[in-house]
């Protein structure tokens, strides 16, 4: 007898398994790219005084619910958030600065001041998905917690502009600086945005009309084309800078010049989330459509003590890695695929493992096809592109075949480390 549970479960071949909306799998040129995007980041950021740090995937809720505001759009319509069997509410990341100024609070590293984090991995936000729009996506980042000097907001900018250069995508991509000054020009501002808005606001979204009653700043990030036109028209903040305010932002523009940062001054450049103040930059290029940002960041006073520490001034920002790997792709700049040094045993395959370990040990990307004559063998190590074979003859006498040009010469095991260089 089947039940009816049995029953509605399909046969297993009719069920092609696809990967979930959104979510995409990287595997090849997708995948070296992917890891090109993670060393180099890794690697520049390093030489800025960065590391790396591992924080959970999964946090509370409301490290993120307090952490980027309410009323953003993250929080309010693109979290992962889910009871886990315990009853606790818990999110996927949707960003990682939130999560990274949590644990610099979990740490007691409030203590031991300025602390400069890099991390690397995956983010979740249910979007509508497209070219460079995930819901499984990946970010870089880089935060420096606990100062508030200009230097430091122009340090990490440098450090982005830096990787970006080392990915060889700099072509088309420009840094666009703001600043959203102090407490004081924010008040000053938001008011004359309201006044301005309210007089347009038979023109606005609804979107719109609602950030207008909760966070009017937010309106200049809109991306509806009606918002869009009357934005050419509405107040820039630059009026309505503090002393002290204008004199951070002057210090950031000067430390980047002098760091040789090309830049461009852009006025309608906010941030989406709650948390930024002072400066706020974007890198942009028009190369990827719609998905013009690629690294975005600004300084964030007020989220430390969200997370129940001490106030602590930062600065950070945050990189897609899929549009930073599309740009690699558009400038031709995938890595090759590896090309191994294939073993070939001529007789028994013995003295061909003995060569294989060899290699190996000696850092030489080294492979021996698992089965087939020397023949077979050497037509699947030209089809994998191998760089060289090395043929090892029943007594362990060995000849290495440039596959490439096709010579070949005697070879001792010694000798062949010094001819094959390691990739
Ligand atoms: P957008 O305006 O494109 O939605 P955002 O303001 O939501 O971006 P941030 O929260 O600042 O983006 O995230 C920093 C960077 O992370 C973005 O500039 C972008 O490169 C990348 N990013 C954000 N959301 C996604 C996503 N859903 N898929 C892929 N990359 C993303
Ligand atoms: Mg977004």
């Amino acid at each position: 007898m089947t039940s009816a549970a049995t029953r509605a479960i399909p046969p297993a071949m009719s069920t092609r398994l696809q990967p979930a909306r959104g979510t995409r799998d990287m595997i090849g040129a997708d995948a070296r790219r992917h890891v090109a995007v993670g060393d180099t980041a890794r690697r520049i950021a390093a030489l800025y005084g960065f590391e790396e740090w591992f924080t959970p995937i999964f946090e509370d809720t409301r490290v993120f619910s307090r952490g980027l505001g309410e009323t953003s759009d993250v929080v309010a319509k693109e979290m992962y958030s889910f009871p886990d069997r315990g009853g606790e509410m818990l999110t996927l990341r949707p960003e990682n600065t939130a999560g990274v100024c949590r644990a610099l609070v979990s740490n007691g590293l409030t203590q031991s001041l300025p602390q400069k984090a890099f991390y690397a991995g995956p983010m979740f936000r249910y979007e509508r998905p497209q070219k460079g729009r995930y819901r499984q996506f990946h970010q870089i980042g880089c935060e420096i917690l606990g100062a508030a000097e200009p230097l430091a907001d122009a340090e990490v900018i440098a450090a982005g502009w830096h990787i970006i250069q080392a990915l060889g995508i700099a072509d088309g991509v420009v840094l666009e600086i703001n600043t959203l000054g102090d407490a004081e020009s924010r008040d000053a501002y938001r008011a004359a945005l309201v006044a301005y808005f309210t007089r347009h606001a038979e023109n606005l979204s609804e979107d719109s009309r609602m950030r207008l009653e909760k966070n009017p700043l937010r309106i200049l990030d809109s991306k509806d084309a009606g918002d869009r036109a009357l934005l050419a028209d509405a107040p820039a903040i630059t009026a309505y800078l503090t002393g002290a305010a204008a004199a951070h932002y002057a210090a950031v523009l000067g430390y980047l010049r002098g760091m040789d940062v090309p830049l461009r001054e852009n006025p309608r450049i906010v941030r989406g989330l709650d948390y930024y103040s002072h400066t706020a930059f974007e890198f942009v290029t028009d190369r990827l459509g719609a998905q013009g940002t690629v690294m975005a960041g600004g300084r964030y006073d007020g989220l430390v003590e969200e997370m129940g520490g001490p106030a602590t001034p930062c600065v950070g920002w945050a990189a897609g890695m899929e549009r930073l790997a599309l740009l690699m792709e558009a400038a031709d700049r995938t890595p090759p695929a590896p090309r191994p040094v294939a073993v070939v045993p001529m007789a028994d395959e013995a003295p061909a493992l003995v060569v294989l370990q060899a290699l190996r040990a000696a850092g030489i990307h080294a492979e021996m096809e698992y089965r087939g004559n020397p023949k077979r063998r050497l037509e699947r190590a030209n089809k994998r592109q191998a760089r060289a074979a090395v043929l090892v003859a029943g007594d362990g006498s060995l000849q290495v075949k440039d596959l490439d040009s096709g010579t070949q010469v005697a070879a001792t095991l010694h000798g062949l480390v010094e001819m094959l260089p390691t990739q």
